[in-house]
């Protein structure tokens, strides 16, 4: 409800400009005033940060592109970076949001304006711990082809049941620019990707969740894409070797871990590098 220039919603309370303060750059706009969840585990804040890192030096983003954590102590908030080049970002740099998309101190800086993504899939999907998005060209065609993107080696095996294509005109008609810039473009996102880790955003990239940081890390490097990897959609005459894809494994949802684990070899190799490369 609105008094005399502020709303007051559960908890919250915000300060209301004439736009809508919910969608609108935290450093422009509204100034929210949400209480925090508390400091999330430097463990938590250090992986995100390495994430960040590991995805721009394994190519699956560049100047663009993010992913995000739920946070440890409220599983309606989550740590996302203020808006940045992922292979920038800092642990000064993370910033906590409750699943509206409004930061908890913004503190004047700039937040990412497709933060809702990451508000609408935590919401809907309890399992996920984590969501990356990139903008990965090396995506966009199997968004656009008739080719389903299917895994051509065990690695991938977590996209053996299919990666759907989210159509934004669907939910947002024929004229956006196909960013989800609010929260009714996340939630129809966040419907769209169902049970599946990976999805892809026609004539935009992809999301990939997990069930922790390192997961979504995973899942992402091993899309093509990841590692410049340079595959493309062949369709029916493409290689025999791509339509004899790795059959579909029990459980592969967005919360199902995969058969790696936390602290194996390729987390702590791509740490080491990306973080050493700055
Ligand atoms: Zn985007």
């Amino acid at each position: 409800m609105l008094q005399k220039g502020k709303m007051v919603i559960g908890r919250r309370r915000f300060c209301v400009c004439a736009c809508a303060a919910n969608f609108a750059p935290a450093r422009a706009h509204a100034q929210a005033v949400l209480a925090s969840a508390g400091l999330a585990d430097p463990a938590l804040v250090e992986d995100l940060v390495a994430a960040n890192r590991i995805l721009f030096d394994q190519g699956v983003v560049d100047g663009f592109g993010h992913v995000s954590a739920r946070h440890d102590k409220d599983p309606s908030r989550f740590l996302l970076s203020r808006s940045m080049a992922p292979g920038l970002v800092t642990a000064d740099g993370i910033m906590e949001f409750d699943l509206d998309g409004n930061p908890v101190d913004a503190r004047g800086r700039a937040v990412y304006l497709e933060r809702f993504i990451r508000g609408e899939i935590f919401r809907l999907h309890p399992a996920v711990m984590s969501v990356m998005h990139s903008h990965s060209p090396a995506v966009i065609p199997f968004g656009v082809s008739r080719a389903s993107l299917k895994p051509i080696y065990h690695m991938s095996g977590f996209l053996g049941a299919g990666a759907p294509v989210f159509e934004i005109r669907d939910a947002g008609g024929p004229a956006t620019d196909m960013l989800i810039r609010n929260r009714e473009l996340g939630r129809a996102l966040a419907t769209a990707l169902g049970e599946h880790p990976v999805m892809l955003m026609r004539g935009h990239g992809s999301v990939v969740v997990g069930p922790s940081i390192r997961e979504s890390v995973f899942r992402a490097v091993d899309v093509p894409g990841g590692r410049h990897r340079g595959e493309r959609p062949h369709g029916e005459r493409g290689p025999a070797a791509w339509r004899r894809h790795v059959p579909e494994r029990t459980g592969s949802g967005p919360g199902h871990e995969d058969q790696r684990r936390p602290g194996e070899p390729p987390w702590e190799l791509w740490r080491k590098k990306a973080m050493e490369s700055r």
